[in-house]
């Protein structure tokens, strides 16, 4: 049985790495990638593409680690073709592969164990300590993966969730949900190529505005009038094509509409939706920590700052806040300021107090 060394190097904040970074460095190829938030793409050390800030970048050991963690392989460096210089490295590469290539059939860990010679305790142990999730979860990750792309090549929903694997769409919802901030951001600036269809409803903040592309919600607004949500929407997304038609979205639409409504007035305990939403890593991190907030509960901005292992990050967890474009799907209006003062909301002031009353009230009834 193969012995691994555990002293795998450490990559998360190591300054050396940025210098390879700078100076293009290609003899550290293959022992790490960086990503870049603004960007989302993440490259070999010696991309010869123009250098980011520094505080837009975050290292990867391995091409795979910083694709789970919703980056895309740059095109001119082609970071996935580089071998890496650890052999137990290499070995988790493999074992990533071979999850790969059995999407419909998950592996077993036994099976990876036997495919590998390792011990299925120090596989897993190892692919941990490089990936930080389990084969398992990383298998999940590579079906949801795939049920995106075949939604994007233009297979129906229910199609593409069968051909990537999920018995159901109640099994999908509960998986994309899980995996929020994997969402790959696709989609041009602006929402270029984005096909939107919107409707609005009556409750009890006001106007509710709900729309969706044929891959899920991208906007959740609350306000006083149609017009002002409707501009709105046309604001966040200006280059995309949107429309209150009826389309072939519009019954998906309508569930995900009645999913809302019926979180507001029945205080189901959360909104599980599927989201196509473009953002950074950095904010997918905050929401999907906000989704972590239970109904009746408020974390100041210090709190989530602190649970994503940022804690001087607070103005710009504030930010992400403020940048939600899902009301209530992703409660940001459950952050308050430290002092329980309620700091703002996108969608008004007032509206916050009323759901966090109502939240509140919700739970001790
Ligand atoms: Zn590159």
């Amino acid at each position: 049985m193969l012995q691994l060394s555990m002293n795998m190097p450490s990559v998360t904040n190591n300054p050396e790495l940025w210098d390879a970074v700078l100076s293009r460095d290609a003899s550290r190829d293959g022992s790490f990638v960086f990503a870049v938030r603004s960007t989302g793409i993440y490259c070999r050390p010696s991309c010869p593409a123009r250098r980011p800030r520094r505080e837009q970048v975050q290292f990867f050991q391995l091409p795979e680690a910083a694709e789970q963690a919703g980056f895309r392989a740059c095109r001119r460096c082609r970071p996935r073709r580089v071998r890496h210089h650890h052999p137990e490295i290499e070995l988790v590469r493999r074992v990533c592969a071979a999850i790969e290539e059995n999407d419909e059939q998950p592996l077993t860990l036994e099976k990876l164990s036997a495919s590998t010679g390792l011990s299925a305790h120090h596989l897993q142990r190892t692919f941990k300590e490089v990936m930080g999730i389990t084969p398992r979860q990383y298998a999940e990750s590579r079906r949801l993966t795939q049920f995106k792309a075949n939604v994007k090549s233009g297979a129906s929903v229910t199609a593409a969730m069968y051909d990537a694997g999920y018995g159901s769409s109640r099994g999908l919802y509960e998986k994309s949900s899980a995996h929020l901030g994997m969402t790959p951001a696709t989609y041009g600036r602006g929402g270029r190529g984005m096909r939107i269809i919107y409707t609005i409803a009556d409750c009890s903040l006001g106007r509710l505005l709900v729309a969706a592309t044929e891959r899920g919600v991208c906007s959740v607004a609350l306000g006083d009038s149609d017009i002002e949500l409707v501009k709105g929407l046309f604001a966040e997304y200006p280059n995309a094509s949107i429309d209150s038609k009826d389309t072939a979205i519009s019954p998906s639409l309508n569930l995900w509409l009645n999913q809302v409504l019926e979180h507001l007035n029945r205080k189901t305990p959360r909104i599980d939706l599927p989201l196509d939403i473009r953002a950074t890593a950095f904010q997918w991190r905050v929401w999907d920590e906000l989704r972590q907030i239970p109904l009746g509960a408020t974390r100041s901005y210090q709190q989530i700052a602190n649970a994503i292992g940022k804690p001087k990050a607070v103005r710009a967890v504030a930010r992400a806040c403020a940048s939600n474009h899902a009301a209530l799907v992703i409660p940001c209006h459950r952050v308050v300021r430290e002092d329980k003062t309620l700091g703002g909301y996108r969608w008004g002031l007032e509206r916050k107090r009323k759901l966090l009353d109502a939240e509140e009230r919700a739970l001790t009834s």
